[in-house]
């Protein structure tokens, strides 16, 4: 036997778990069920390449009893099984990303709310320690040796030596004063109906006898084991069978996460190829999702013929909708399929094709009839949905349709449907077979920054905040790409406004002719801001009057990439050529004609030329660029302030 220790996260959660409040502890019966329909759907797999690796009689399930007399509870399936150093490896720490952010929250939570987490989380295994006083772990994997895990938790944990013979492993808890009940038949298979009942694996329990110990004694009668739970598969019922309650229990078992679905599609298809799924789109964040981790496993489990084949099958679903949890279940293809031959398979192609068309309709009804929930999911999924831009082509005006913005006049995020409402018509000209045109059109207007405030700072903004015509917030890091491959919804254009010269207000012919006349009097400003800034800098200098109160704004040409996306490329250190921006200046600002009398006293005044540094580099802090020379800006204001003071 020898002696080993849990790791320091370990106790905490078994410290925990220990002197938690009672209505926690029956969770210890799903736990320990969903471990060993794990296990028993991890031997499946293995017996699909292995014609050896069952016995001929073997059939899977999970058996749980309970003893009075000695006070346990066993627990035995004849799954995979674990050998020494997986129990040491398995039963000792903790390896589940959601654990440990339980853990994280644990840290930080006060000892009321610590107790309402644990019915919160997936804890695992360690939940038997709240009925427990003891627990023995025995177990085998195919031809390994069998070994003993044995723990009271305060002690850390013994390995010892089994003489087990066949591959399965039994789970017995020592159980606790405290937790007697649990130690009543019916008690237990209520804890089977309630949390398990949709494990499609047999959980056998002996039938019950309700008749008094003095009945029993008197007239001995053999026992059976007969099944608890319901093992037709969920998705193989009538859809008129299943109540809302089901579904959430059911995406609960599979996905993990604690909260109801945004909705469940159950789908029953025969044309074409033929299948059965039931998929579910989270509404909260789920702990146990990393969606920031490209290489992490997602997608629906696969069973083909009742066999589960893929645990999660990436095939089945686009990247972008990784957050989508289910089950497929379908007979076109076949049993011993391996991962490699699912890669180019025209049937799953065909299914995927259809999978993804139904959950963005299913999103799009959802948004339709359900809006606040639907704004809490995007909240939490948009971010995933925008990378479609890198993969889909035929369908980016049906998601473009379920996306949804920040827009500047309201908190809210809106649809570009929504967007279009709002948008007055606009009257254009167009070339058409060499004869002018009239159209009407609408515009889609949108900034690109790194945040709202930035957005509602931005110079470019001023006319329209004026005009009240809303333009969308694009603050994600992939919309700089999306707007680059995807500039155009439902006839309407989508438009930068920090990149394109747009005038909300055509102008009068007077307006034109006094702005030519204010050009020619300002010719000098414009030389001397281009020769004062470094020039490869700065394509050109002009003039723009719909800047609101800003003296200056910098643009990029729509042809330039845009600065957002330019900080992403260097940042990914990919080579960005100096990129030349045109640097706008407002006449309608007042300094410009202050500017104008200093150049009338002094042609080379230094004033002048400290201006047009200090204007040039808010322009580029207001987009939060790097200044090239922070301590020139800074002595600047240092010399401005001075004067100020004066
Ligand atoms: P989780 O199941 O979330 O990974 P647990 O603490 O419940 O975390 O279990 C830890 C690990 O122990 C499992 O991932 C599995 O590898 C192993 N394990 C637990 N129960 C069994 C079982 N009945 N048969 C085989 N392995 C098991």
């Amino acid at each position: 036997m020898t002696k080993h220790n849990f790791e320091a996260e370990t106790w905490r959660v078994l410290e925990l778990l220990t002197h938690s409040i009672y209505s926690n502890k029956e969770i210890f019966l799903r736990e320990l069920i969903s471990n060993s329909s794990d296990a028993i759907d991890k031997a499946r797999i293995k017996s699909l390449t292995d014609s050896n690796y069952l016995n001929k009689w073997e059939k899977f399930g999970i058996k749980v009893e309970s003893d009075k007399k000695a006070w346990t509870i066993t627990i035995t399936d004849n799954g995979i099984g674990m050998s020494e150093d997986n129990m040491i490896k398995n039963l000792g720490t903790i390896a589940k990303s959601g654990t440990k952010e339980f853990i994280d929250k644990l840290k930080k939570a006060k000892d009321e709310t610590e107790n309402n987490l644990i019915g919160q989380f997936w804890v695992g295994f360690y939940s038997a320690f709240m009925i427990a006083d003891k627990i023995e772990v025995e177990s085998k994997e195919k031809w390994k040796k069998a070994a003993k895990w044995i723990s009271d938790w305060k002690t850390g944990y013994d390995i010892a030596d089994s003489d087990k013979k066949e591959r399965w492993t039994t789970i017995t808890i020592y159980v606790n004063k405290e937790s007697k009940e649990f130690l009543e038949d019916w008690k237990l298979k209520e804890l089977v109906k309630k949390y398990s009942n949709y494990v499609w694996v047999p959980i056998m329990m002996l039938e019950y006898d309700s008749r008094t110990d003095d009945e029993k004694k008197k007239e001995p009668k053999e026992m059976w084991f007969e099944q608890v739970n319901e093992t037709k598969p969920i998705w193989k019922k009538n859809k008129s069978e299943i109540k809302k309650e089901e579904y959430k229990t059911f995406y609960q078992s599979i996905s993990s996460d604690w909260n109801e679905p945004l909705f469940s599609m159950h789908n029953n298809v025969e044309w074409m190829v033929s299948y059965k799924s039931i998929l579910f789109a989270p509404k909260e964040v789920n702990m146990y999702q990393n969606l920031s981790d490209p290489n992490v496993e997602y997608g629906p489990k696969l069973y083909v013929n009742n066999v589960l084949i893929l645990e999660h099958a990436k095939e089945l679903m686009p990247i972008w909708l990784r957050f989508i949890s289910g089950v497929i279940e379908t007979s076109d293809l076949p049993l011993n399929i391996s991962r490699e031959m699912l890669q180019d398979n025209a049937t799953l192609d065909k299914i995927k094709k259809g999978l993804t068309k139904k959950v963005i309709s299913e999103l799009k009804k959802t948004f339709k009839n359900n809006k606040e929930d639907y704004l809490k999911f995007w909240t939490n999924y948009g971010k995933v949905i925008k990378e479609w831009i890198h993969y889909e082509t035929d369908l980016k005006d049906s998601i473009a349709e379920i996306s949804l913005f920040k827009w500047i006049n309201n908190s809210d995020y809106i649809s570009l449907d929504e967007y279009l409402e709002t948008v007055p018509e606009k009257e254009n000209e167009i070339e058409k077979d060499g004869k002018k045109e009239k159209i009407k059109e609408k515009t889609i207007y949108y900034i690109i920054a790194k945040s709202e405030s930035e957005a509602l700072a931005s110079p470019y903004m001023a006319q329209f905040k004026e005009k009240n015509i809303d333009v969308l917030i694009l603050t994600d890091h992939i919309d700089s790409f999306l707007v680059q491959w995807f500039n155009e919804y439902k006839w309407s254009k989508l438009l930068s406004i920090t990149a394109n010269d747009i005038e909300l207000e055509k102008k009068s012919e007077e307006e034109k002719k006094k702005e030519e006349e204010k050009i020619k009097d300002f010719k000098w400003l414009l030389d001397l801001t281009k020769s004062t800034i470094w020039e490869e800098k700065i394509e050109s200098v002009i003039f723009n009057d719909k800047l609101g109160d800003a003296f200056w704004a910098l643009k990029t040409p729509s042809t330039w990439v845009d600065p957002q996306m330019e900080k992403m490329m260097k940042a990914m250190g990919q080579d960005v050529p100096v990129q030349k921006r045109i640097l706008e200046l407002n006449p309608k600002n007042s300094l410009i004609d202050s500017m104008k009398s200093e150049f009338d006293k002094d042609i080379k005044s230094e004033k002048l030329q400290d201006i047009i540094k200090y204007a040039y580099n808010q322009a580029i802090l207001l987009e939060w660029g790097e200044l090239e020379n922070p301590a020139e800006f800074i002595w600047l204001t240092n010399k401005f302030a001075s004067w100020y003071i004066k």
